[in-house]
């Protein structure tokens, strides 16, 4: 015979591990809050990009969709938490299977992530953006007083007004919102009179994209190297500020840092068995499709320059 279920707790409600509010799931530990978290926020932004990565879009489109759309979701948590390297990794590798579609040839995302008159297409960092949002965001709760935040920096002793970086040493490492805010903060300067938060964010990015590539050795885009005495600044401007439309423009970005997968191309590392256009049986380069092939020769000779 079997009596009543004793319950579980003297009020007989479940014990939980786990709580979202507000798009953050508290558990147990800090640690577990920031893989939580960052876990469903990622799942959520992989689900987005599957939704949408059979639409046929161009490269500006991609882009464009992966800001607006992909990596919204995160902008908000990151100001909450910092997210862990695997999640960067994971979020970084979404943005190229969605944005690239399987191209054979491409830019790497640090290219994307130029500005647009440097030759990118001002993709975020998204680990440098996540940095500025939540260095943005303790900095507005560590200018209240009385906010949690103020406390724990005066706990540890980290002001703005300090010169030198902190002795992040003595900071646990459990804390890594903490630790993250003092090491950046060391960077970039406080808040301007009258600055927006929007503003203040951007100078953040900013700031924290020119010490990284001014540690890291700067990459010197391929088709850069390869042709040094082009004007670059002044074609990537021209590019971006052109009345094209963005079809037009995601085609000439791709032609112009030589991604087209021509047959000549494709011999070369093996993956076709010939460097000739199948429709006229010429070699198949870039210029010869542009210029010489089908209905481009005669738009380029229709045009009375
Ligand atoms: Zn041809």
């Amino acid at each position: 015979m079997g009596g009543w279920a004793e319950p579980v707790t003297p009020l007989g409600i479940e014990p939980c591990q786990y709580v979202t509010v507000l798009g953050v799931t508290f558990g147990p530990t800090i640690e577990e809050t920031i893989r939580e978290s960052w876990t469903k926020v990622t799942n959520a932004v992989r689900a987005q990009a599957r939704t949408a990565y059979a639409r046929n879009l161009f490269l500006a489109h991609r882009v464009q969709y992966a800001k607006t759309y992909v990596l919204a979701k995160i902008w908000y948590l990151a100001q909450v938490l910092p997210p862990p390297t695997r999640h960067i990794q994971k979020l970084k590798s979404t943005c190229k299977w969605f944005i690239w579609k399987g191209a054979i040839f491409r830019v790497p995302i640090t290219a994307l992530q130029r500005p647009e008159e440097l030759g990118g297409w001002a993709l975020p960092d998204i680990a440098l953006k996540c940095r500025a949002l939540l260095l943005g965001r303790m900095r507005t709760l560590a200018a209240r007083k009385d906010s949690a935040t103020a406390a724990i920096l005066r706990k540890w002793n980290i002001t703005e007004t300090e010169e030198n970086p902190p002795h992040i040493s003595k900071i646990p490492s459990k804390l890594v919102h903490v630790l993250q805010y003092a090491l950046d903060m060391a960077y970039v300067a406080p808040q301007r009179t009258n600055e927006t938060m929007n503003k203040q964010r951007s100078r953040i990015y900013g700031t924290l994209r020119d010490v990284q590539s001014n540690t890291e050795k700067s990459d010197v885009m391929r088709v850069v190297r390869k042709y040094r005495d082009v004007n670059w600044k002044y074609l990537w401007t021209n590019l971006h500020t052109a009345w094209i439309s963005d079809v037009q423009r995601s085609t000439w970005y791709i032609v112009i840092h030589g991604l087209i997968p021509t047959n000549d191309r494709l011999a070369a590392i093996k993956l076709t068995e010939t460097n000739r256009r199948s429709t006229c049986d010429a070699i198949d380069t870039t210029q010869h499709r542009l210029t010489q092939c089908g209905e481009s020769k005669l738009i380029w000779n229709s045009r009375n320059y």
